[in-house]
């Protein structure tokens, strides 16, 4: 336990870049104070909703739900601009992940995700037309990054290892160096599919130098890469976590694995909040998608072209 404790302080050759600790300087927490209240606020807010504590029952979520993260990741995006106005390397039009040209940490596969992002990347995903091979493609990959995390692993239990472990951060190493992109990522574009919805720790990854350093098929990948990840405050990082316990629904903090985990929750349909119409599926799983009443042979323009031949 000592000896692991040990490596993990001194032993960061190792780590994935997005893993690195990048300080943040009190004037940039200071530039930040008012995007950090409104984080606060949002997360009590999110909390204080009446049956938040049931969705593992009801399936429902409270209403206004989702509108509350689409704010709380708002803010996040401010705090991270104010953030990055204060450190000197780091400037606005940064490539980051997700975005044409930063695909390189996405071959690293998410890690910290809270329950709440994963709810709102679940709704988000579940309605694409592509949704059932990309959710197998989240589960073979989730399985390859498990058989390489356990591959270091030398407890008894395969099951009980620890997510700061000397074996999650090397097997999470390995996993990268396969280069399989995320499944979220749009291979053609380069762009990421759940970009407005991508979690916190694709969003406080700052890649910068060479984009190629980035990539994990690089000679000197990971230490090459230099980065800065502006993580959240320690406070809104602890207030998300209970949130996570007040909603008990154990979503894994695997951005992989959560998304499947919600699917088999939610019973491979939506996750709706009361009062919500319920959204209808196809019998092949699919959800139905609403008919698009702009296009040429829509019903509409029909009739003014009957009106019009009168
Ligand atoms: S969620 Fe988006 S930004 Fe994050 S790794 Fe996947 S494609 Fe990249």
């Amino acid at each position: 336990m000592a000896l692991e404790f040990l490596g993990g302080l001194f032993g960061r050759r190792n780590q994935l870049p997005t893993d690195q600790v990048t300080r943040i300087p009190r004037r940039a927490k200071k530039a930040a104070a008012v995007a950090t209240a409104g984080m606060k606020d949002t997360l009590t807010k999110i909390s204080a909703l009446p049956g938040i504590a049931d969705v593992g029952e009801t399936k429902r979520l409270p209403r206004g739900f989702f509108a509350l993260v689409d704010e709380f990741l708002a803010h996040v995006d401010d705090y991270h601009a104010a953030v990055r106005s204060q450190l000197p390397d780091v400037s606005d039009d940064v490539v980051r992940p997700g975005e044409p040209g930063g695909d390189g940490p996405c071959h690293t596969a998410p890690l910290g995700v809270s329950t709440i992002e994963a709810l709102a990347i679940y709704r988000h995903v579940r309605p694409w037309r592509d949704f059932q091979s990309i959710a197998q493609r989240l589960g073979e990959l989730g399985e390859q990054q498990f058989k390489d995390i356990q591959e270091g692993h030398a407890g008894k239990d395969p099951e009980k290892i620890r997510l700061g472990s000397r074996a999650v951060r090397e097997g999470r190493v390995r996993y990268a160096q396969r280069m399989q992109p995320c499944p979220f990522l749009d291979p053609k574009k380069g762009k990421c599919r759940v970009w407005e919805h991508r979690p916190v720790s694709c969003r406080m990854h700052h890649p910068l130098g060479d984009a190629a350093t980035h990539r994990p098929n690089h000679e000197g990948y990971p230490q090459a890469a230099q980065v800065k990840n502006i993580r959240l405050p320690v406070k809104i990082q602890v207030e998300l976590q209970q949130l996570d316990k007040r909603l008990m629904l154990q979503v894994s903090p695997f951005m992989f694995a959560g998304t499947l985990q919600l699917l088999q929750l939610s019973e491979g349909q939506m996750l709706q909040e009361v009062g919500e119409a319920p959204q209808r599926m196809q019998q092949d799983g699919q959800v139905v998608q609403k008919a698009n009443r702009n296009v040429k042979h829509a019903a509409k323009f029909k009739k003014k072209k009957k009106k019009r031949k009168k």
